[in-house]
């Protein structure tokens, strides 16, 4: 027996059409709702049943969300304002979308308001745009208005910063148009795919680009010193931890909910602006390192020269952003001499130390990195 989904099923070329047509339905059903949702606002039902506003009603009883269940009421609201619009949306010329940020607009400027001139911009425009230009529209007919909403946009700036159950630091923010451009603005180049080998998804790139960004500034001393100290990452560990030696405790990050590894303080303390503060076995201060880079003056400046940038192959990240690698730790007797150095991106820098890559130098003075070894498989199992 078929199903009746296999008998109504449209070919591949009905498929479109027939999306359209349900879309088309669903926003004549969207306008119904409208004039419905507005009509029991203007009620005191929601009241009598014990709900604070018709928005809350209709957000529990109708399965909607409170911005859904405001734009219906909005819209259904204003409709008179809007008829000529509204009409479009009945013949399919535009779409319920376009309407709530026609109906929002009249909202913003009152009795300038002119109808015509917006609704032919949403004929022709995608609902995306269409906003887009109905705030450009709402500069020109309300610009004191339009300057006082993006004031306050500024003004309810927020960014938050906690701590996961599993040590993770969970960073979520909410921004003004402006402050968010110039975000984007530093951030895009520095999410930029490294090259073909480059298979990061976009939002670890940006996530990368966050964290360049941050140690950037901290390296670059952009940080508005405390005191007649400049800012930097600060790390507390015993020195077995930083010979990487077996059965060494982490050591301990400032700001960092867990401590960190071994191998991550050996990447810091390779050429970072650290303040290494090691302890012997007594927990006694032993050396209150001075922030100050290990590779600095002369010698940072003849290996800008030498290798201009990340060396790591395809890589494009110029001097500045990077840090001075010892190919031979200096925990382990490696040395400042060139032969020893290597610029490499904060990101390739991790991924010598942390990530498992070598990094070794030809005769020929040419980088070489080897990837980690892969194995492929699950090791196998032994008896239970
Ligand atoms: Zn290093
Ligand atoms: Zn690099």
């Amino acid at each position: 027996m078929l199903a009746t989904q296999d008998v109504c099923r449209p070919s591949d070329a009905e498929v479109g059409p027939e999306l359209r047509q349900i879309l088309h339905e669903k926003d004549l059903l969207e306008l119904r709702a409208a004039r419905v949702a507005a009509r029991f606002a203007s009620t005191d039902e929601y009241d009598e049943q014990g709900f604070a506003s018709p928005i809350d009603w209709i957000r529990f009883n109708c399965h909607q969300t409170s911005t859904a269940a405001a734009d219906l009421i909005a819209v259904g609201k204003k409709l008179e304002m809007v008829p000529e619009s509204a009409q479009a949306v009945s013949r399919g010329e535009i779409g319920f979308a376009h309407l709530k940020a026609m109906v929002r607009t009249a909202n913003a400027v009152g009795a300038k308001f002119d109808e015509a001139l917006l609704l032919a911009k949403a004929r022709e425009n995608s609902p995306g745009k269409f906003y887009y230009l109905c705030n450009h529209y709402r500069h020109s007919a309300d610009r004191k208005g339009f300057e006082a909403e993006q004031a306050d946009l500024v003004e309810n700036r927020k960014l938050w910063i906690s701590t996961g159950e599993d040590g993770a630091v969970l960073i979520s923010g909410v921004f003004d148009p402006v402050g968010g451009a110039a975000i984007r603005t530093a951030l895009e180049p520095l999410a930029r795919r490294s090259g073909a080998h480059d298979d990061r998804s976009r939002e670890k790139r940006f996530a990368d680009a966050a964290v360049d960004l941050a140690t950037h500034a901290l390296d670059s001393g952009l940080i508005p010193q405390q005191g007649s100290q400049r800012t930097h990452l600060q790390v507390t560990t015993s020195l077995e931890t930083l010979l990487g030696l077996p059965g060494a405790p982490a050591a301990d990050l400032e700001f960092s909910p867990l401590p960190i590894s071994s191998k991550t303080v050996e990447r810091l303390a390779c050429d970072c602006s650290v303040t290494r503060i090691l302890l012997d076995s007594e927990s006694t201060v032993i050396d209150v390192g001075r922030a100050k880079r290990t590779i600095s003056g002369p010698a940072r400046k003849a290996l800008n020269v030498r290798d201009r940038g990340c060396v790591w192959t395809g890589c494009e990240r110029p001097a500045s952003w990077t840090s001075g690698h010892h190919l031979k730790h200096w925990i382990h007797g490696g040395t400042n001499e060139p032969s020893n150095l290597a610029l490499l991106c904060y990101r390739h820098h991790w991924m010598v130390h942390e990530g498992h890559w070598q990094i070794v130098r030809g005769e020929d003075g040419r980088i070489v990195t080897i990837p980690p070894t892969v194995t492929f498989g699950a090791p196998a199992r032994g008896p239970d």
